[in-house]
């Protein structure tokens, strides 16, 4: 099926110019090629406003939050709780106490798996998740299940990479406490039918945690019509800063969970015989924050609602299209992951050759592409393989980018026979 893309197509109205251009790593060169970046699913470019923030920020209202009467204390305290107010708005959460600001999605789902793990599962409970998860969104729950006594369940896939969801109607049970689950895969770009599976899962009251580490910088989120129970993201992954992440969790789960970890902001008042524990979101904030990149991911939501979200899906979607058009032609290449609804991911491996040689080449001709397990070995499992090279698309990639590849991987390729 021809796609209709051309290669000068910039759907974006950020003032007609390519949206390249207003991420300043992009402009360099490596190894004496223009760097193509396709490395996004890991982590994103910075747009130069991001950059500005950070700068803006150390430059003036840098200062320790929550503890201090002075002005910067003031400016950095309020800087930091709009972000809150932001990042509920921009996944319509009901409440900005329900946003939790972590070090990113990794930290969000061991606070769940630690503090929800002590307050709901027993002995003889289970916990689901999928088989094609991050090991981020695996090994908190089977630290959490070791600890009290409870079982992994694990939702099959297909040779597609789609999940069985039907088999939730067996694995779902009156002792299963949380079902944890990603909402794109990172290995494979399957985007999973999340409100099916909540809709599941809801029958029998059990919660749910939805990993949005793929879906965060690609789609509009709201957490209230989807109705997830936690929500999980990291700033680096939608054009924000490293070291700063958010968990949503609905106010009547945070409520109950016991705190993750001890130290100051976390309580109302310490004494050697009792502690008595802050209101949300303090509760589960202990310690001095990442103010600086709490404070910027304003500007990576800008970024994002600027484009806006939509938008940007609908365009990668015709860019994955085109790249899995484009790239399914070449002789002994097959892709890892063909569900029928994908996102901004394209997995593939060539016959004859190993991953990490075809990524090493391609790095040399300008262009970064992932290679490995990308934190999913049960998935690369399942496929029989050691690992795959990695195309994670983004807003800043264009059809004559896809076309580049394809050269570079047929001559890869080609060296590598
Ligand atoms: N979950 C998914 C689906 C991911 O793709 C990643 C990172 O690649 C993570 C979790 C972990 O994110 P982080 O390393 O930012 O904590």
């Amino acid at each position: 099926m021809a796609v209709n893309i051309s290669s000068t197509i910039s759907p974006f109205l950020l003032q007609q110019k390519p949206v390249s251009s207003y991420f300043p790593a992009l402009q360099q060169q490596v190894y004496g090629q223009p760097l193509i970046y396709f490395d996004n699913a890991a982590t994103t470019q910075k747009p130069k406003s991001v950059i500005d923030a950070i700068v803006r920020y150390y430059s003036t209202i840098n200062s320790n939050v929550h503890r201090g009467v002075h002005y910067l204390s003031q400016q950095a305290t309020e800087a930091s709780e709009e972000t809150r107010r932001r990042v509920a708005r921009f996944i319509h959460a009901r409440h900005a106490h329900e946003i939790i600001f972590t070090r990113g999605t990794t930290e969000s789902i061991n606070l769940v798996a630690y503090a929800y793990g002590k307050y709901a599962l027993k002995p003889g409970d289970n916990v689901v998740i999928s088989a094609m998860e991050h090991h981020s969104n695996i090994v908190p729950w089977q630290i959490a299940c070791e600890d009290r006594g409870a079982s992994l369940r694990v939702i099959p896939m297909n040779d597609r990479g789609e999940l069985l969801i039907d088999e939730l109607d067996h694995l779902l049970d009156e002792r299963t406490r949380i079902l944890a689950i990603t909402w794109i895969s990172n290995s494979l770009g399957t985007l999973n039918p999340i409100e099916e599976i909540i809709q599941k899962a809801h029958q029998f009251d059990i919660p749910v945690l939805i990993d949005a580490a793929q879906a965060a910088p690609h789609m509009p989120i709201d957490v209230q019509t989807i109705d997830c129970d936690f929500l999980v993201f990291s700033g680096h992954k939608m054009y924000g800063p490293t070291g700063i992440g958010i968990l949503y969790g609905k106010e009547k789960w945070l409520e109950q969970m016991p705190p993750y970890q001890g130290g100051g902001e976390m309580i109302k008042s310490v004494r050697f015989e009792k502690t008595e524990y802050n209101d949300l979101p303090f509760k589960f904030e202990a310690g001095t924050p990442h103010i600086e990149g709490t404070v910027c991911l304003q500007a990576a939501i800008d970024f994002l609602e600027s484009l806006p979200l939509h938008k940007a899906f609908a365009y990668e979607q015709q860019l994955l299209e085109y790249a899995t058009q484009q790239m399914s032609q070449i002789p002994g290449l097959r892709i890892i992951g063909q569900a029928q609804h994908k996102a901004s991911i394209l997995s593939f491996i060539i016959e004859n050759t190993h991953p990490y040689d075809v990524g090493v080449l391609l790095d040399k001709m300008g262009i970064a592409v992932r290679t490995g397990h990308h934190c999913t070995q049960p998935v690369m499992d399942f496929f029989g393989i050691p690992g795959t090279v990695r195309v994670s698309l983004a807003v800043y990639n264009t059809p004559s980018e896809i076309d580049r590849l394809v050269t570079c991987l047929d001559k890869a390729v080609s060296m590598l026979k």
